[in-house]
């Protein structure tokens, strides 16, 4: 039996790389069916509608999906503010997010895992580090609750709950369990922030306790940031509130080699959508200059969520030759490749990796 996966190849460098990455994960062998649908700004010109519903209808049909990078505008742009407000069916006064943001709302994706690993042939500062960010993604400053209160004045909700925050614990706590993980650190800002990162820390380090074989300890974000710059491998897996876990981990992913190697998920109760951490890089799509490792690696995550663990060994093994022999690799990384040439050298060492 296949699986159907919703496929969302967005703006930017988004429709090369979710292209590589899906002939990567056919040339694996992974049973799975595609299903394409269109989201984005371009969708956005084209519709009318960053998000159309057909997408959501698809990926809660298909309960999985891997998305490419989505543009968003910068700065007070409220052209596409209605979707947002239909968000969880609440109605409140809402800057638009923009669609990544809309989708894991709609779609209830409320933790967000990003892993960092070093790689044999990328030439960084480290070469040890292993860690994972969980970032909570249903609440904190990103909802979008914002609003001018004069026209020289802007102000903006930061909502935290103990139940999404306990929801969040529990969350990394199984996936610990389930990857052998031991160790994790609290980020939060709870000397400044007393109510809302101490509701956060206070809930998670409580939720956390229940699960003995589970090391806790926690850190002021700021703290944290200079202790990841100088020791990096000392940490497990991150447990962040959603602001703090985005700026972390493009931090986490430059300790590795950019964010090019840096793969994600979203998972919600029901159903789970795989992205890279990095966003479209208008400054070289349509080039074949991207580098499609991340999308790559997010697609393997997925692989091993449907139970496609095997094709999913592979593929990791084969990108790790390509990154070791550094022959075929992009400009991000210090090699001379394009997006196409690393794609096929990746699928050409999956025979090997069996
Ligand atoms: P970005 O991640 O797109 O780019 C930052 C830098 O990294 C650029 O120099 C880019 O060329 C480089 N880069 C990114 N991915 C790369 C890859 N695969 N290979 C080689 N180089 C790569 O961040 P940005 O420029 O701040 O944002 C651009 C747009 O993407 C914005 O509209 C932003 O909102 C959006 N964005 C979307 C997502 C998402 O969809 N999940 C995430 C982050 C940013």
């Amino acid at each position: 039996m296949s699986t159907t996966i919703t496929l969302i190849p967005g703006d930017g460098i988004g429709p090369e790389v979710t292209a590589a990455a899906r002939e990567v994960v056919d040339a694996a062998g992974a049973k799975v069916h595609w299903e394409r649908v269109d989201a984005g700004m371009s969708s956005l010109e084209r519709t009318g509608d960053a998000v159309p519903e057909a997408v959501y209808e698809s990926v809660l049909r298909n309960r999985v999906a891997l998305k490419g990078p989505m543009g968003n505008t910068f700065g007070g742009d409220f052209r596409v503010t209605r979707k947002a407000r239909r968000a969880n069916g609440r109605i409140e006064e809402r800057s638009y997010p923009g669609p990544t943001i809309a989708l894991r709302g709609e779609l209830e994706l409320f933790a967000n895992v990003r892993p960092a690993k070093s790689f044999q042939g990328i030439a960084s500062r480290y070469s040890d580090v292993d860690l994972v960010i969980f970032r909570e993604t249903s609440e904190d400053l990103y909802l979008g609750l914002e609003r001018m209160t004069d026209e020289n004045t802007a102000e903006a909700v930061k909502r935290i709950t103990r139940s999404g925050s306990e929801r969040m614990a529990r969350f990394v706590a199984d996936y610990m369990q389930r990857t052998g993980r031991r160790q994790v650190t609290i980020g939060h800002k709870s000397n400044v922030l007393k109510l809302t990162d101490g509701l956060f820390l206070g809930a998670c380090t409580e939720t956390l306790a229940n699960y003995p074989g589970i090391a806790v300890d926690s850190r002021v974000v700021d703290a944290l940031c200079m202790e990841l710059v100088m020791r990096p491998e000392r940490f497990d897996c991150l447990l962040l509130p959603n602001l703090y876990g985005d700026i972390l981990s493009d931090l986490t992913a430059g300790l590795v080699g950019g964010l090019g190697v840096a793969p994600g998920a979203n998972i919600g109760a029901d159903c789970a959508m795989f992205e890279a951490v990095h966003g479209c890089a208008p400054d070289i799509a349509g080039q074949d200059r991207a580098n499609p490792c991340s999308l790559i690696l997010s697609a393997a995550m997925m692989l091993r969520y449907i139970g496609e663990s095997a094709a999913a060994q592979r593929i990791e093994a084969a990108l790790g030759s390509v990154l070791r022999e550094g022959k075929h690799v992009t400009c991000d990384l210090g090699g001379s490749a394009g997006t196409t040439e690393m794609t096929v050298a990746i699928m050409a060492h999956l025979d090997e990796a069996g």
